[in-house]
């Protein structure tokens, strides 16, 4: 498996389910990158407020709150430059639609994979 430097790279992790999240810490925190979690959509824009510097945002799309869509579309308001990357259990293009317009750059469908998760985010990184 490939192993990528993110040091010093700030990833937000939006993800309510539990495992779900300590899953992708484990693999993202491997890389070095500083990571911030998120529960819900509501908790997502917060953070997102209050940290400029985050790069990329990693969003589920079945949220309490307030939903990815909804969120990621928030967020987009007032960070134009942040690579936000959906996380959805659906692979149907009219979900892509929903997503592109909802201001998301991809998506990675679960159940995600540590390989397919580096590869994604490092190509949005210079
Ligand atoms: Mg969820």
């Amino acid at each position: 498996m490939n192993v990528k430097n993110f040091a010093g790279i700030k990833i937000l992790i939006v993800e309510d389910d539990l495992s779900s999240r300590l899953y992708l810490n484990k693999i993202i925190e491997k890389s070095g990158a500083i990571i911030l979690n998120a529960g819900d959509g509501l908790e997502a824009i917060e953070i997102s407020r209050q940290n400029p510097d985050i790069a990329v945002i990693l969003m589920d799309i079945q949220l309490p709150l307030m939903d990815g869509y909804t969120s990621a579309k928030k967020i987009r308001e007032f960070r134009d430059k942040v690579v936000i990357i959906a996380q959805t259990a659906y692979g149907l293009s009219g979900d892509m639609e929903n997503m592109l317009a909802s201001g998301f750059d991809d998506y990675l469908i679960k159940p995600i994979y540590s390989g397919q998760l580096i590869e994604k985010i490092s190509s949005f990184l210079p």
